[in-house]
């Protein structure tokens, strides 16, 4: 056990955004989680939060996106926080976590697991637990399917609800645009409207449906670092539903393939639209005119891959 005294009283650390190159939705399982397969990459659109011992449990949150996050139990930084305190039976020093929030929210690129991510390894350093790797993923799957991977970062092949992990080898660094949406969309619902789409299209297939798997495509392209094949083998089974609950995303994506762009793609469960570039330059070039299209509310670019949950300030003692 630490010492009180040598721990520290202030932890930031920061976590990604992530898209999905790939998003393949298998069958509805008995939980009600449906069987993925995922191809996840970490992209350079941060959160920081830092947590601070206080005399009381609280969430602030400032940045672009703040007035969207709500600052209660609901939150999901606070609800890792409070699954890390009960699950290594720490009786902890209640923290204030304050959020930047630069990730869109409810924009399909797992904002809040980021969230939830960065509070697991931020507190788990304020209280001195000391959790291995392990014990943090496995603790991030309780809190949400998204949160492993929000720990891991780089690229990842998810399973299972998309929690279960296994690294991708990739070669170079990928160049995105995100048109960002001014409303969210729940990812609950675009779910429910998929399996609404399918029963309609075909009402015995669900049973029947094979348990997904990446493609090689998908994987080929990752592997050799090629952007233009990653364009074309970006793949998202969510993509009409989306489309059906916001049919306007339709004429952002056909924007940024006129404009040029490689591959055009909804981001998760939407309805952040990711545009793949094949360079600085070229991110930059589609940046502008989709601004200047007026199709977009919002445009920003990242790189990817890049780590996942990291520390960002040096740990102040007490
Ligand atoms: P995913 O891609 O993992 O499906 P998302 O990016 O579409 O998720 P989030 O930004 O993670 O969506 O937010 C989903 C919901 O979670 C929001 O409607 C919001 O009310 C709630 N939420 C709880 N805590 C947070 C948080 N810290 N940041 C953002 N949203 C949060």
């Amino acid at each position: 056990m630490i010492p009180s005294s040598a721990l520290p009283r202030t932890v930031t650390v920061r976590a990604p955004a992530k898209i999905n190159c790939e998003l393949r939705v298998g069958g509805l399982r008995r939980d009600g989680y449906h069987e993925l397969s995922t191809v996840f990459m970490a992209v350079g659109l941060y959160d920081e939060v830092t947590v601070t011992r206080s005399p009381s449990w609280e969430v602030t949150t400032t940045g672009r996106y703040a007035a969207l996050v709500p600052d209660g139990a609901d939150n999901l930084a606070l609800r890792a926080a409070r699954v890390l305190a009960s699950t290594m039976k720490a009786e902890p020093i209640p923290v204030s976590i304050r959020i930047d929030k630069e990730i869109p929210v409810a924009g399909g690129m797992a904002g809040g697991s980021a969230d939830a991510a960065a509070a697991l390894l931020a507190c788990d350093a304020l209280w001195g637990l000391r959790c291995d790797r392990e014990q943090l993923l496995e603790l991030a799957a309780d809190v949400g399917s998204d949160v492993p991977f929000s720990l891991a970062g780089g690229i990842a092949v998810g399973s299972g609800r998309g929690e279960r992990l296994a690294p991708v080898l990739a070669k170079g660094t990928f160049h995105w645009v995100f048109v960002v949406s001014s409303e969210g969309l729940s990812t609950p619902s675009v779910f429910a409207e998929c399996d609404r789409l399918r029963a309609d299209a075909d009402a015995d297939a669900d049973a029947d449906r094979p348990a997904p798997g990446p493609s090689s495509a998908v994987m080929t392209a990752l592997r050799s670092g090629d952007p233009e094949a990653l364009g074309k083998a970006l793949a998202n089974d969510l993509q009409t539903a989306a489309l059906s609950l916001r049919p306007a995303l339709r004429t952002v994506l056909d924007a940024g393939v006129e404009f040029g762009a490689l591959g055009a793609i909804v981001s998760g469960s939407g309805p952040t639209i990711a545009f793949l570039t094949g360079s600085p330059e070229h991110a930059l070039d589609l940046c502008v005119s989709l601004a200047a299209s007026g199709v977009a509310d919002e445009v920003t670019r990242a790189k990817g891959p890049v780590h996942g949950a990291h520390f960002i300030a040096v740990p102040s003692r007490v």
